[in-house]
């Protein structure tokens, strides 16, 4: 039996991705939608988040596909109206108020999913596999795309809270995090922020262990989502966002999923429904957190959409 669920904030990666993937899949059925402009053709529209909750008592699941600013109030109302909670990355804007979510999810013995998406990318269950075990030597994130591109006019990334080149650069950190064998904290950072704008537009991060991290929004042309790993018995890179592998240089045939980032987080919140369990990490959070702490900031051309 498909499961009832509401997805809220009907945006740009609603409609790209979370719309298809709840429609693909047989343990959902998109039963609602809150936004405040955006709709679904077929599925019932709310512009108000308590209206939707006290008018739908049998949607007992929410997917927030909010920007990261807006979308604590929203959880904390789901959760208090007993509802289980999927959130979009990054979590929320800070790691007190997703620690907040999780302690009253666990109070209410809720659900609450922190998805990273690039985490599913086909390449990247294999290259843990290959690295566990192993001892890195050096490892060195290239993660370089168009903010134009993704986030046509989307002013809320260079809000406070909008995380800036962040946005993209912690799908590489959820993506380091789950393949390192062992866990590394940042050293130093360098932002780089339009001189207009609140967040920054590009960042170098240096982390224990030899890794460095490279993340650039002003790239035209083809996109750069590669993770390079020189261990002591070879060396792996991850290209295309975590869904091309290589070791030693030659790409690993075979390497396939049978489902998309997204269909595999709405399978995995089915899962974790049907358990009665969260799956709540802020690893990827915490490194940007630390570079903006440790971070050196250096001031460059003012960016327009
Ligand atoms: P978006 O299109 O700018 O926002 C999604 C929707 O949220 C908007 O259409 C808007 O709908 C609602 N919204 C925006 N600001 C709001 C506010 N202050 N209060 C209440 N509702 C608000 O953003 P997006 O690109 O879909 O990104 C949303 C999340 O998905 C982000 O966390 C992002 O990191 C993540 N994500 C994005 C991409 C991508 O390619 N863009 C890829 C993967 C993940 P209404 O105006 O109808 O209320």
């Amino acid at each position: 039996m498909a499961m009832d669920i509401a997805l809220v904030g009907i945006g740009k990666i609603a409609v790209d991705q979370h719309v298809p993937a709840i429609n693909g899949s047989d343990d959902w059925h998109l039963a609602a939608t809150v936004s405040r402009a955006g709709t679904v053709a077929g599925v019932t529209a709310f512009t108000d988040m308590d209206a939707m909750l006290a008018a739908r008592p049998e949607i007992k699941v929410i997917s927030l596909a909010l920007p990261p600013m807006p979308r604590f109030a929203y959880a904390k109302a789901a959760l208090l109206a007993g509802r289980h909670v999927m959130l979009e990355k990054p979590p929320g804007a800070t790691l007190a108020e997703v620690h907040a979510l999780h302690a009253l999810a666990a109070a209410r013995g809720l659900t609450l999913y922190t998805t990273w998406h690039s985490r599913m990318a086909m390449g990247v269950a294999p290259a843990k596999a290959w690295l566990a075990g192993r001892t890195i030597a050096r490892a060195h994130i290239t993660w370089r795309e168009d903010v134009r591109k993704w986030h046509p006019g989307q002013d809320w990334v260079f809000a406070p809270g909008g995380m800036g080149v962040f946005d993209p650069g912690i799908n590489a950190l959820s993506i380091l995090t789950e393949i390192l064998p062992d866990p590394v904290h940042l050293t130093a950072a360098t932002l780089t922020y339009p001189s207009n704008r609140q967040t920054p537009i590009a960042a170098t991060l240096s982390f224990t262990g030899q890794v460095t991290a490279d993340f650039d929004w002003r790239q035209q042309g083809p996109q750069t989502w590669d993770i390079e790993v020189e261990t002591t018995t070879g060396t792996l890179a991850l290209r295309s966002g975590g869904n091309r592998l290589e070791i030693d240089g030659n790409p690993v045939s075979g390497i396939t999923s049978q489902i998309g980032e997204y269909p595999a987080l709405y399978a995995r919140m089915a899962e974790l429904v049907a358990k009665g369990a969260s799956e709540v990490d802020l690893a990827p959070m915490v490194h940007v957190a630390d570079a903006m702490t440790l971070g050196r900031r250096e001031v460059t051309d003012a960016f327009d959409f």
